[in-house]
């Protein structure tokens, strides 16, 4: 391709809205043009990119075996009244009705249309296990469309769906997408880690996601330094640390005037917040209160303590008027000391000796407090979040936060859908069995801008050359005035078309200053330099994009030396 006719339209302008370091590259590489909130037209020189992520993505799956077809985007109600949701799904489905009144929808995913063409297709256990997938626009009606392709309405999914005659075929299909996935990652050259999307029970993985690894992420994960364990941090069990140790303080009421809060007495009485134990009082399932304890330095987790059977759901909080009506003092002086209400106590607590707490008196706490001298210690529960340098869940190392991106997801879905909407097929027995499911998703398109939030500099994107648009950038200096650096390449250009290099020359006439920012603004991994001054010297420049500095190879050995940096 050349420029004259390729149009690399970049700008130095970005809208006000675009966030992040994406979203804006995106823009002033001219990849894509907004239409309105949330869709895009991905220009010639965007799609190229995506057509390559798509292309890998493609190759992996079909490596992998599954089998690849095209469902419609627009789908009918009756399937989603099915499958139960219709009423369900809530805003993100747009629907519409079509001349005859009636009612359909964007695909926001495929399931009941997968499910609807399985139940049709497949009638024996002998046509199992199969997989389906397709490379398909997908519609949500997203609440706060943001950050450009990151978060469309419109975006470019990857999705299959796998159909098992029984759990243990499903779960090796599991295993078969889920190396997919990492070889598509890998090919991409994506920093990324599979995180654990369920309930965070461990070696638990019916469902997990595929985070690129970017600062700028909107979800929070926690991975260990000493296994590949990594989840979502809402998810991740915290561990029973050591038993306590024997107390070394005696046990006493110290005055604790008008402190608050953790913070407060922390300062009163000089020690660490971790030294504190602290008391939450929420509703339990049977109209009484509970007490839960925490290390001062903990925060509770509000989705544990909500599945945790005794407290109410969703959880609420007591009052302060509750509190003092019911056990006669005030939230900041309570401990579980004699507390007349159930008491749980978090994990982290059963490490805990000579701790302070509250003395259920108002204006007091108590010092040097003791499991079994000064209060019993039944059992401890996992109710905080886990916070960084913990014990891996694992066991294996301690964790630490980072930022993801979500790319792809990985989904044992059982026969939710084959039920509600009666697929089945013959088993070996002749008997009619409800298919077992999975479904596996990847944001094609998302993956386009995690990759630029995940390489890029000053100058603008760095490609990996998986994805890079072209490969390599061929300049010429005065291309439209030397006769010398004209000949020399054109020559080039179509020795590297012949080899099948996808080659952009810079053939418009442009200050070389605009040229080279252009070029690296879109992030052509490869740059080669011809210029009157270097040809006399029988030398062209040769830069990677990555590269701080250029080197110089003789005119003869180009071609050789750019094929070998692309291999
Ligand atoms: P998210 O939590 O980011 O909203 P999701 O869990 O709803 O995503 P899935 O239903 O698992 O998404 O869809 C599969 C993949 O499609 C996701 O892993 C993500 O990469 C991509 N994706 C989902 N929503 C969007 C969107 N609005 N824009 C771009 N890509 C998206
Ligand atoms: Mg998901």
């Amino acid at each position: 391709m050349k420029t004259s006719h390729f149009p690399l339209s970049t700008t130095k302008e970005f809208p006000k809205d675009a966030e992040i370091v994406s979203h804006q590259l995106m823009i002033k590489s001219g990849m894509i043009r907004r239409l309105t909130s949330g869709l895009y037209t991905w220009a010639p020189l965007g799609l190229r990119v995506l057509s390559k992520v798509e292309n890998v993505v493609r190759e992996e799956m079909n490596k992998a075996g599954a089998l690849e077809l095209l469902m419609p985007f627009v789908q009918p109600a009756e399937l989603w009244q099915e499958s139960g949701r219709w009423d369900k799904f809530g805003k993100q489905l747009l629907t519409f009705k079509d001349r005859h009144d009636k009612d359909y929808c964007l695909g926001p995913t495929h399931e009941e249309v997968v499910t609807d063409y399985a139940r049709q297709e497949l009638k024996s256990y002998r046509q199992l296990p199969v997989n389906f997938y397709q490379i398909q626009w997908k519609f949500r009606d997203e609440i706060r469309p943001r950050f450009g392709v990151m978060r469309s309405r419109e975006f470019l999914m990857k999705d299959a769906y796998s159909f098992h005659i029984d759990s243990a075929s499903l779960e090796k299909e599991y295993q078969n997408m889920y190396n997919a996935y990492c070889a598509i990652f890998d090919r991409l050259q994506l920093e990324y880690r599979a995180v654990l999307a369920d309930s965070g029970a461990i070696g638990g993985d019916r469902s997990q996601e595929f985070h690129v690894l970017a600062d700028s992420g909107e979800d929070a994960i926690v991975i260990s330094n000493g296994s590949t364990y990594a989840a979502n941090i809402e998810r991740a069990e915290t561990h029973r640390g050591e038993k306590y140790a024997a107390p070394t303080q005696a046990f006493e009421k110290v005055a604790t005037p008008n402190a608050r809060s953790v913070e407060d007495v922390a300062k009163q009485l000089n020690v660490p917040t971790s030294q504190i134990t602290k008391t939450l009082i929420v509703h339990g399932v049977d109209g009484n209160l509970l007490a839960i304890c925490l290390r001062g330095d903990h925060s509770l987790n509000e989705v544990k303590a909500e599945n945790f059977k005794d407290i109410a759901s969703p959880l609420r909080f007591a009052t302060d008027a509750e509190i003092i009506e019911k056990l006669g003092v005030s939230p900041g002086s309570i401990g579980p000391v004699n507390l007349p209400i159930p008491v749980l106590f978090d994990h982290a607590l059963y490490s805990s000796s000579d701790f302070i707490c509250g003395a259920n008196d108002n204006g007091f706490h108590y010092v040097g407090v003791n499991f079994e001298r000064d209060l019993p210690l039944a059992e401890t529960f996992d109710l905080r979040n886990i916070e960084e340098g913990d014990v891996s869940p694992d066991g294996q190392g301690t964790v630490r936060f980072i930022r993801g991106i979500e790319v792809g997801h990985i989904f044992q879905l059982g026969n939710k859908y084959s039920q509600a909407m009666n697929a089945s097929v013959v088993n070996e027995n002749g008997e009619q069995t409800f298919m077992e499911m999975g479904c596996y998703g990847i944001g094609v398109s998302r993956i386009v801008a995690s990759a630029i939030e995940q390489s890029h500099d000053d100058k603008g994107i760095i490609w990996p050359d998986a994805m890079a648009p072209f490969q390599l950038s061929l300049i010429p200096m005065n291309y439209h005035k030397s006769d010398m650096v004209k000949e020399l390449t054109d020559k080039l250009y179509a020795e590297f078309m012949a080899r099948g290099v996808e080659v952009l020359l810079e053939d418009r006439d442009i200050r070389p200053g605009n040229a080279f920012n252009d070029h690296e603004l879109v992030g052509i991994p490869h740059r080669l330099v011809i210029g009157e001054r270097g040809l006399k010297n029988n030398e062209l420049e040769y830069k990677g994009r990555k590269d701080a500095e250029s080197t110089f190879i003789s005119v003869d050995s180009a071609v050789e030396f750019v094929m070998d940096q692309l291999k």
